[in-house]
């Protein structure tokens, strides 16, 4: 419920209901994010990372590495949104509050890629599922599907895991999952040109860490309660999935209606 909202949820289970998606007139979703980058223009420090950090009540204070050098930032106020493990921020000038809670986190491991087969065609969505699990739940290890999209016969794959792999076991689970289907499903033909053409990635990035969470017990000691105590504090506030849910449109509503009036209104 909490993940995906009861529009979605309710999309997907009422008789009749469609689960919507949302996207650009041009069918390119990642235009929000190079227009952003356009308006900060050269106030956008890509591919850096904070090398100190400094904050007070008052202001904020940080060196930045960027592609080309080190950058000194002083601002009035931060607004953090790297999902707050202590490998990303365990380095910052963290409070004791901060850093009991950031500690608590564990997170799971995700993993995109773009695969070609000229030997595949596949004419519908591919989704793992266990033959002989609970529920039909997919193998713990292993990719949850592929997608036939309709550009160039790229087949996106994408791979949810407990804990983190390799780069190259999760490429090589992705692979054999997909060399399998050639025998297993009636929606995949094989191409009798390129008959004996394997799967090769054009793509892979690892979106890990992922869907940070904390112990049950934890919750019941209200660690939402303190974590959303921490908004405003040393004159940082936070943002992201840790903080609400893994749905872009509902963590855009939330970010606009709970973290940037009361930001704004700090400045
Ligand atoms: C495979 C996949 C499919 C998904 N499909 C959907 C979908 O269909 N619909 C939907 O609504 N949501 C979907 N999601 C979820 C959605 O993408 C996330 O919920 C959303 O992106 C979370 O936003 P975020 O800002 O918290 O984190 P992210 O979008 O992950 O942004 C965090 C950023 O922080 C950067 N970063 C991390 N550490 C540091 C550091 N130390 N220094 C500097 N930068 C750092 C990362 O590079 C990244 O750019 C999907 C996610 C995945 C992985």
């Amino acid at each position: 419920m909490k993940a995906y909202g009861i529009e979605t949820l309710a999309g997907a289970i009422m008789p009749g209901g469609t689960v919507s998606t949302a996207s650009t007139p041009l069918s390119n979703n990642s235009l929000a994010f190079s227009r952003a980058a356009a308006e900060l223009g050269q106030n956008a420090f890509l591919g850096s990372r904070v090398l100190a950090l400094t904050r007070s009540n008052a202001t904020v204070d940080m060196v930045v590495l960027t592609p080309t050098g080190a950058q000194r930032i002083r601002a009035k106020k931060l607004l953090v949104t790297v999902p707050p493990t202590m490998d990303n921020v365990g380095q910052w000038d963290l409070t004791y509050s901060e850093a009991a809670l950031f500690s608590q986190f564990t997170y799971s491991a995700a993993y995109t890629g773009i695969i070609t087969d000229p030997g595949l065609n596949i004419t519908t969505n591919l989704l793992n599922y266990g033959t002989a699990t609970p529920f039909q739940l997919p193998p713990a290890f292993g990719p949850q599907g592929f997608e036939a999209i309709p550009f160039k016969d790229y087949i996106t794959m994408q791979t949810g895991l407990a804990v983190p792999l390799p780069e190259a076991v999760v490429k090589q689970q992705a692979l054999t999952a997909l060399q399998r289907t050639r025998h297993l499903s009636p929606a995949v033909g094989v191409n009798a040109s390129s008959p004996g053409s394997g799967p090769t990635f054009k793509a892979f990035k690892s979106h890990t860490p992922y869907a940070l969470s904390v112990s049950t017990d934890a919750i019941r000691r209200r660690f939402y309660d303190d974590l959303y105590a921490l908004q405003g504090q040393k004159s940082t506030f936070w943002a992201g999935a840790a903080w609400h849910t893994h749905i872009s449109s509902s963590l855009w509503r939330w970010e606009e209606q709970y973290v940037l009036p009361p930001l704004l209104a700090a400045l």
